[in-house]
């Protein structure tokens, strides 16, 4: 079934990169914030079936964010997308957890997270 998806990137080009990967596999895209802060606000405006968290953002950090969402709704999904240096956050993913961690740029993997 298709998904309801929130992405979440400072980056408009890695944004833009997404948009594509999901809508290429049949999944709409509700929303994209730019930010933690206002990705909190966005979840609880959209209640998307799926959040895409950029690790790496300019004030709240995307392991912040996730953590608040997931405090405000237990059943949110949120897969954590990290540039390079994935191990390092596995443990915290796991811990706040999120439903896992894929490198941005393994569009396969992302797809295989996110589910049909
Ligand atoms: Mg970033």
């Amino acid at each position: 079934m298709s998904k309801n998806i929130l992405i979440v990137d400072d980056s408009t080009i890695m944004r833009k990169m997404l948009v594509k990967v999901f809508e290429g596999a049949g999944h709409t895209v509700v929303g994209m914030a730019s930010s933690g802060a206002e990705s909190i606000e966005l979840y609880k405006e959209l209640n998307p079936d799926l959040v895409t968290m950029d690790i790496t953002m300019r004030g709240m950090d995307g392991l912040t964010a996730a953590r608040e969402i997931i405090a405000i709704d237990s059943n949110a999904r949120v897969l954590i997308l990290s540039n390079l240096d994935e191990d390092k956050y596995r443990d915290e993913v796991d811990r706040i957890g999120a439903i896992g961690l894929a490198n941005k740029h393994n569009p396969d993997h992302i797809l295989e997270l996110v589910g049909e």
